[in-house]
């Protein structure tokens, strides 16, 4: 029997891998539309996505949330999910354990919701996905062909507010956002089956 999205999210709700699940309020699996065809994939739930159970909801959220609506979007029309689904203490990077114990569950997201276009949030998403230590500002703003789908990283949300909203980063994610848009746009309506897929992680 497959497992829902739905199944594998009440899986992860009690999630006990790594360290983090004895720090954290809740477990932020993910939010959206559950066949979208664009998914986000950021670092790991801050302070008010942890106490919210929602990725996202912060400042740098705010942010995404009027990136979307630029390119004519809502956070309902998307998923949105982090590589970790619990808060590292104080914000702090992921450490590469808890990638590694908290792959499986993107995994199967990426799977189940089988979106054409994914935008990677940032180096941590990115590097995981394309499986090289790639700097963001290298990579942002071009389209990956990853395992049948397009994969486009743009910078995080987080660091456009820390450079300032004005900056020469703000212009460089809003042109990413229009990039996603007319990846979309081109995307064809009629879906074939893919066939198996391999590894999703390189
Ligand atoms: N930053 C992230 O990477 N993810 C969130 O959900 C919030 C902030």
């Amino acid at each position: 029997m497959t497992r829902t999205l739905e199944d594998v999210k009440q899986e992860a709700l009690v999630c006990t891998k790594c360290r983090l699940a004895g720090g954290r309020t809740q477990v932020v699996f993910g939010v959206g539309h559950p066949t979208a065809d664009l998914m986000f994939i950021g670092e790991a739930p801050g302070f008010h996505e942890d106490k919210q159970g929602e990725p996202f909801v912060g400042a740098a959220g705010q942010l995404l949330t009027t990136l979307l609506g630029n390119i004519g979007l809502t956070r309902d029309e998307v998923y949105i999910a982090n590589v970790l689904k619990c808060r590292p203490p104080g914000n702090r990077d992921p450490m590469p354990d808890e990638i590694e114990e908290c792959k499986p569950w993107l995994k199967e997201q990426i799977d189940l919701i089988d979106p054409h276009v994914i935008a990677t949030l940032g180096n941590f998403s990115t590097q995981l996905l394309l499986g090289k230590k790639l700097g963001i500002t290298k990579v942002r703003g071009q389209r990956f062909d990853w395992r049948g789908r397009v994969l486009i990283p743009t910078f995080h949300p987080a660091a456009i507010l820390r450079s300032g909203s004005a900056g020469l980063a703000m212009q460089q994610i809003e042109q990413d956002f229009l990039l996603i848009r007319k990846t979309l746009d081109e995307t064809p309506t009629t879906t074939e089956d893919p066939g198996e897929q391999l590894g999703l992680f390189s």
